[in-house]
């Protein structure tokens, strides 16, 4: 056991080693290289990626149908053997309207079509892209979560990773090692959706002020392996997206379904973080969703062999935060580059890493990463094809706030106005997802839905329960640490939330980490259980908790669900 805090100097530290920090991290080695190689005079710099999973690849869940555009320009000479799973069969393509037991198919409208694009399992490009950054010169620390952002005097100077070794009640076990501070000229934040770092600064910087708000979907997806020779299979490259049921008018989101390699069928559904019935269960729908005739079919006779969720940033180009600041950048899905109408992130996310690199770079070889010169990345995304791709796209989601309908009317009313929303205006604003969450009425429904939801059995072979779909999402966590889902005053849970909303913590969460239980030595004889050990790190409940009270921290480092795995 050893209480030293060390520290450790990096130039250039990226948090996260998603496709935004990977890009980035590689690019700027590349950048320093090819300088090194023309010019006398060298610039020395170290540069580190920080990742709180075992691997590269362990946190990484997506779709994916990838655009490889940013992979085509990272890699020129070999992108195309990244290990993508197969081109998209455009002819194959399916856009479907569901009802309970019925589809119809509907053209796919020219910004949704997937031509080029290729169905990728990120983790495996991830790992593909993880030896040639780390050949470029990059180290990637696995297992090591940045827990804080180390701000001095308004500027962020480096980070500070958690402890290891801390027991469930806070006494240091014999294992105990101090987090380190790792001081940097250069942090830059490529943490995925509502980053641990990104939303501390964004609370003490106000990264956020005059944006509209940062507006999350949960994406849940499962991994099939459906054996040759059924009735219906799905061909690698074939990609099938859905609307309507389950979400009908007033839950924003879709369903997803690719075909993979070797008989593999990903299916999988997105669910806007902005639904108003506190009744309302993602994971629930998810499992209706493959009920359906025509996805049922799909996976008959297969076996689910993998699950993940994870938050998606759905705001758009009026949603990101300020990018750049004194001594960091945000890169990636922590910067709001996705795109919500093509449900697509991982182009943009690598892009903006890119776009970073070269900002550091120019910006260290002027003689220092000055809060000015860092803000040139702010330029940089807005003259990139990035804000080509997300400009038109720029009112899309904030119309769901009014419905299902109103938001595929204004999809229409952008094509044509070249992105405009209502009433020709720039810029629609939008609300808080936990915000637009109704109260129930007195009888312990919702005062938007008067009855009660149909109460849903998973059979195990279909369809699955929480439980069963954490065990395939190869979760784990060592036991005895602390909580790490801070809920800073759970007598909120029985006192007010039980009779305002439900307690819908037990029906956002994906994983069953939430639960109200009988307990006659509490207070009213319920209380809050955190099984923080099923927890995926989808960070839904720091996202979607009504009053805001709940903290997502990362845990120890490796812990968490290991994606990598397939
Ligand atoms: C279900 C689903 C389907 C999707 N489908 C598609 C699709 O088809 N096509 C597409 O292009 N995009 C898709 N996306 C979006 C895409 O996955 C993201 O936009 C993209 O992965 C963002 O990349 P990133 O590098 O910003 O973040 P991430 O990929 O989220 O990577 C962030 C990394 O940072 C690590 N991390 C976070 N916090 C810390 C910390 N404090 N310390 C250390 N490490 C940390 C995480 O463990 C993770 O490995 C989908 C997303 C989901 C959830």
């Amino acid at each position: 056991m050893s209480d030293q805090r060390e520290t450790l100097d990096i130039d250039v530290l990226f948090v996260g080693a998603g496709p935004a920090s990977l890009a980035g991290a590689y690019h700027l080695a590349r950048l320093l290289a090819r300088h090194n190689e023309q010019s006398a005079d060298k610039l020395e710099l170290s540069i580190a990626v920080l990742e709180k999973g075992k691997e590269v690849n362990s946190h990484a869940l997506s779709g994916a149908v990838v655009d490889p555009r940013a992979l085509a320009e990272l890699f020129p000479d070999d992108w195309r053997q990244a290990p993508f799973e197969a081109p998209v069969l455009h002819d194959q393509e399916k856009f479907l309207y569901l009802t309970e037991k019925r589809s119809v198919s509907l053209p796919i409208p020219p910004p949704l079509s997937n031509d080029g694009c290729y169905v990728a399992s990120l983790g495996k490009l991830l790992k593909w892209m993880a030896p040639k950054v780390e050949a470029a010169g990059v180290d990637l620390f696995f297992e090591f979560p940045a827990a804080q952002a180390l701000v001095e005097d308004g500027r962020v100077v480096g980070v500070r990773t958690g402890d290891k070794g801390v027991g469930r009640d806070g006494r240091k076990k014999a294992n105990y090692e101090p987090g380190i501070d790792i001081r940097t000229q250069v942090t830059v934040l490529g943490e995925g959706p509502r980053g641990t770092l990104a939303k501390q600064l964004d609370e003490q910087l106000d990264l956020s002020a005059g944006k509209n708000p940062q507006v999350y979907a949960i994406g849940l997806k499962e991994i099939w392996e459906v054996p040759a020779g059924r009735l219906a299979p799905m061909a690698p490259g074939q990609v099938i997206h859905t609307l309507g049921w389950p979400h009908g008018f007033h839950t924003f989101g879709g369903g997803f379904v690719y075909g993979m390699q070797g008989g593999q069928v990903i299916v999988g559904i997105v669910v806007g973080l902005d639904y108003e019935d506190p009744l309302l269960d993602p994971h629930t729908m998810f499992q209706r969703f493959k009920t359906h005739p025509d996805i049922a079919r799909l996976l008959d006779g297969g076996k689910m062999t993998f699950y993940g969720a994870k938050a998606i940033p759905e705001g758009g180009w009026w949603s990101q935060p300020r990018l750049s600041g004194d001594g960091f950048l945000l890169v990636g899905d922590s910067g709001g580059m996705l795109n919500g109408q093509r449900l697509k992130g991982i182009h943009l996310a690598m892009k903006s890493g890119m776009l970073a690199a070269e900002t550091i770079f120019e910006s260290l070889l002027e003689g220092g990463a000055t809060p000015e010169r860092l803000a040139r990345y702010t330029g940089k995304v807005e003259s990139s094809w990035i804000k080509e791709e997300l400009w038109p796209v720029r009112n899309f989601h904030q119309a769901f706030d009014h419905g299902v309908v109103t938001g595929l009317l204004q999809a229409g009313v952008g094509l044509v106005t070249g992105g405009r929303g209502w009433g020709f205006k720039n810029r629609l604003a939008t609300t808080a997802g936990h915000a637009r969450l109704k109260k129930l009425n007195g009888n312990g429904r919702p005062a938007a839905r008067p009855a009660a939801p149909k109460p849903f059995v998973p059979d195990g072979k279909l369809t699955f329960d929480r439980l069963a779909d954490v065990y395939n999402s190869g979760t784990a966590h060592e036991e005895d640490q602390p909580v790490h889902l801070l809920v800073h005053d759970t007598s909120v849970c029985v006192e007010r939330c039980t009779a305002e909303y439900g307690n819908p913590c037990e029906r956002f969460c994906p994983a069953a980490v939430y639960e109200m239980v009988e307990d006659p030595a509490a207070p009213q004889g319920r209380r809050l259980q955190i099984n923080a050990s099923n927890c995926v790190h989808c960070k839904t409940c720091d996202i979607m908790d009504p009053y805001q009270i709940i903290t997502w921290v990362p845990p120890e480092g490796g812990g968490g669900p290991n994606y990598g795995k397939m």
